[in-house]
């Protein structure tokens, strides 16, 4: 007989396979807390559960059907976990930690590959596999909070995948990592390469992580050279949405800017996204270009970096540089499943 997997059940679904078995309600909310709360490792760890019952859940449970394939530890601290499901594909998952500050953050990923193809990202290059569930979006944390025995606080939707492709996935697992993980809605933050519907349709959710956008051009022109997405859903059309959403959550939104040299760095372009972003409530975050394993783009200079983001700053913006984190082992934004092979 198949192993029931614990981690799947909510706890009221736990509460009714506990009592199926014959035992009490009260041992369900222990299990519960050992898997979301305590980071147990195996069924053993569940001290306060009585042994024979301990050897029956090794029988016939598990707590996690998928697993760490491997773990990489950057000089920086950075983690990168490889995860494997049970049909044998692999996701990565990135934990950051940041100096002076207690925050663990998590980068999780949403999909197997990505449809979007953009040019400057190594996640698409290998095509488009399959959609990762709810649960296997979740595990990735659970998994690196048992792996290292510490308590996750935020979580960015920013690893592999566009979490609006997956939409209905992405609202369940946002809602479990609430429940059952006990993380606040403010401290997880979505990136969308802008698929227009589903940004409208994130603005009458409940629960709303902070939105964030990958512009990462100022105009039409640049856009649909780098992001196909340019295309379908242009630029112009992705300001009315952000304006709408602006309106309807009252929420700031994050523009996310990868700064490719010589492409999207300059003086011009800096001055033209100060009059795009006029009007939008927002933040700013520049992220120097990652290299991948493709050559066409090269970082911004440093004095480039600066005075965009000087000239940036002068429009009354909050304009952040992001770390980048982890880029000895790939694991830096853009850089996931550029190396490891995913079938
Ligand atoms: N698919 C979503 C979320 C995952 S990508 C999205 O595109 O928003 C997370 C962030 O990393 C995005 O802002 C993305 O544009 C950025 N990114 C991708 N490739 C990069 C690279 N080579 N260097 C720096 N950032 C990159
Ligand atoms: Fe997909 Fe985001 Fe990479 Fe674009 S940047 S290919 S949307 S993961």
């Amino acid at each position: 007989m198949e192993k029931v997997v614990l981690s799947k059940l909510s706890l009221e679904e736990l509460i009714d396979y506990i009592e199926s078995i014959g035992e009490k309600k009260f041992r369900a909310q222990q299990i519960f807390s050992w898997i979301w709360a305590k980071n147990a490792k195996n069924f053993n760890n569940m001290t306060d559960v009585k042994k024979e019952f301990r050897e029956f859940l090794e029988k016939n449970c598990l707590i996690l059907d998928c697993k760490i394939k491997t773990r990489q530890i950057s000089i920086d601290g950075t983690i990168k976990y490889l995860i494997e499901y049970k049909d044998g594909l692999c996701a990565e998952a990135v934990l950051m930690r940041f100096d002076n500050r207690s925050n663990l953050s998590m980068c999780v990923s949403c999909q197997v590959g990505c449809k979007m193809g953009c040019k400057f990202c190594a996640t698409g290059k290998n095509g488009f596999k399959r959609n990762l569930s709810a649960y296997e979006i979740v595990s990735q944390i659970l998994l690196c909070q048992i792996d290292t025995g510490l308590k996750i606080t935020n979580v960015v939707f920013m690893g592999q995948g566009e979490p609006l492709d997956n939409f209905d996935n992405i609202k369940k697992a946002i809602y479990l990592i609430n429940k059952n993980l006990q993380i606040s809605i403010r401290r997880m933050t979505l990136s969308t390469s802008g698929i227009i519907p589903k940004i409208n349709e994130l603005a009458d959710c409940e629960l709303k992580p902070t939105l964030a956008i990958s512009l990462h051009a100022p105009n039409h022109k640049i856009r649909e050279q780098i992001m196909p997405i340019e295309k379908k859903f242009d630029i112009e059309n992705l300001k009315k949405a952000l304006k709408n959403y602006n309106d309807k959550t009252k929420d700031r939104i994050t523009i996310e800017y990868i700064l490719i040299g010589g492409l999207n760095d300059t003086k011009a372009c800096a001055l033209e996204l100060v009059e795009f972003l006029k009007d939008l409530k927002c933040n700013i975050n520049l992220i120097p270009y990652n290299s991948t394993d493709n050559d066409t783009y090269k970082k911004p200079t440093k004095k480039d970096l600066r005075f965009f983001k000087y000239i940036l700053e002068s429009s009354g913006k909050k304009v952040t540089i992001r770390l980048e984190r982890g880029a000895d082992i790939d694991a830096a934004c853009g850089q996931l499943a550029g190396k490891v092979d995913l079938s």
